[in-house]
């Protein structure tokens, strides 16, 4: 973070903007919507300026900046066009420990101003730290565009109603669960249509409400990976957890999408190395939900693929606690996508399989010659490790040695690979390959070469003249 953010009470502070033509307009009237004191430093000052000294809403305190200003003063805003004096203003601040914008001119500057969305009192504040003021603007539309415009409202009720509810519930989950449960009801939609009464009625009648602190346990698949594959409800479900247990495969990308004051606790495996076994596993859960707390176990990809969250389930219901679950995109379906690899074709597969490699070469239980139809797409979890001894058996079973095989490791992510070859020579595929990876095998696989798209320049590594071999 190259610039923290941080919201400024000015109210009755002394702000000093040097300047007074367009570009020091702009930033005056940003700070009018504060109650801080705005003096203004200036030889001449323009029109819409001259009405706000006249109004006494910012004061003309001289036409020459010098030292003696300062004091006092909070924030700093030089907006002249003599370089020389912006300068030497940015140089006094900085020596003087105060905040000082020279504007247009972020090389002087000790503090920038944010994008502010104002929904006040919900005032958002968005930066690119001056990188991409493009990109930012059109951040804040979507942004705007999503927001009710009289979200303020929602929040200024709330205020108000704080202290009541405070002493209606003592224990401060009570109070979160009852105002999760207003926020997230017809309260607010009132609110946004103008029905006051109607709101505040609702929120009494809320409050009457027994409360009775359940709590329960959700079952959220993350997705393969890449962050702009979590669900809608996923990341609802993210923003309430009281605590949330993730597996190591969950980025940090996704990590950052939990509520801030959640605790996080990692009880992943990685490469077989179980840092806490699954009975603990759901024993905390169980414990967790019992004290009352919304409890998110959070998966890669979906949770009932290949994911024990069928167990966990079984459990969390004999144990008579609320469950929920919140389907994610599996590393085979995202992969799919991302490599550019259709799994099913009309021209190439009938139908698709989805298997675990791992230890699954001696169960007797897999059925290796349907395994090996051609006609249908072979996906294998946890398999890349095996690829050697899945493939041979493949081919024992009829598969040729020709069929196309595809190992994709960190799919979806910006350092997704994606290496191609054959069935019958997989010895030198898994040199460098990370985890996790998938393997992909069938005719399908030749598509990719077509159809890629995404993260091109990360080079696939694909084994030559694949494609006049196949039939
Ligand atoms: N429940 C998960 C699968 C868990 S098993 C899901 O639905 O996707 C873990 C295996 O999934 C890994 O060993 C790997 O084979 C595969 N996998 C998960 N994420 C992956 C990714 N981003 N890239 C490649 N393989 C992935």
């Amino acid at each position: 973070m190259d610039y923290f953010p941080a919201f400024l009470d000015l109210k009755y502070k002394n702000v000093l903007v040097v300047g007074a033509g367009e570009v020091a307009l702009n930033k005056i009237k940003l700070l009018l919507r504060t109650k801080a004191i705005i003096n203004i430093i200036s030889e001449c000052i323009c029109q819409e300026i001259q009405c706000f000294v006249q109004r006494k809403k910012v004061y003309w305190i001289s036409k020459k900046f010098s030292k003696i200003y300062l004091k006092k003063t909070y924030l700093v805003i030089a907006a002249t066009n003599d370089t020389k004096l912006n300068q030497k203003i940015f140089q006094m601040c900085n020596n003087a420990c105060i905040f000082v914008n020279v504007v247009d001119d972020q090389s002087k500057c000790s503090f920038i101003f944010p994008s502010i969305i104002d929904r006040s009192p919900i005032v958002l504040a968005i930066s690119s730290s001056g990188k991409a003021p493009i990109l930012l603007r059109l951040l804040r539309q979507k942004i705007e565009s999503i927001l009710p415009s009289r979200l303020g409202e929602i929040a200024v009720i709330a205020g108000q109603w704080r202290s009541v509810v405070k002493n209606y519930f003592t224990r401060f989950l009570d109070r979160r669960r009852f105002w999760e449960k207003l926020l997230n009801g017809p309260f607010s939609q009132n609110v946004i249509n103008g029905n006051i009464k109607k709101a505040i009625s609702i929120l009494k009648k809320t409050i009457k409400q027994p409360s009775v602190l359940m709590g329960e346990i959700i079952l959220v698949g993350a997705g393969p990976g890449n962050s702009d594959l979590l669900t809608l409800r996923a990341l609802q479900v993210l923003q309430e957890a009281d605590v949330v247990l993730y597996d190591c495969l969950i980025s940090k990308d996704i990590l950052d999408r939990i509520r801030r004051d959640a605790k996080c606790i990692c009880v992943g495996k990685r490469a077989g190395k179980i840092i806490i076994n699954q009975t603990q596993i759901i024993k905390m859960l169980i414990e967790f939900a019992k004290e009352g707390k919304k409890v998110v176990r959070l998966k890669g990809g979906d949770p009932f693929i290949f994911g024990r969250g069928g167990e966990e389930l079984e459990a969390a219901k004999s144990a008579g606690i609320l469950v929920q679950i919140v389907p994610g995109i599996t590393a085979g379906i995202g992969i799919a996508a991302y490599t550019g690899i259709p799994l099913t074709h009309r021209n190439y597969a009938k139908g698709l399989i989805f298997i675990t490699g791992h230890k699954c070469i001696d169960k007797f239980e897999n059925n290796w010659s349907i395994l090996s139809d051609p006609n249908y797409t072979l996906v294998v979890y946890m398999g890349s490790l095996q690829i050697i001894e899945i493939s041979q058996k493949l081919i024992f079973y009829g598969c040729k040695k020709s069929t196309p095989i595809a190992l994709i490791s960190q799919g979806t992510t910006i350092n997704q690979r994606v290496v191609i070859g054959k069935l019958g020579e997989t010895s030198n595929m898994i040199k460098n390959i990370t985890t996790p990876s998938l393997l992909i095998i069938g005719r399908v696989v030749l598509l990719h070469e077509k159809l890629k798209w995404f993260n091109l320049s990360n080079r696939s590594n694909n084994i030559k003249n694949i494609y006049s071999v196949i039939d």
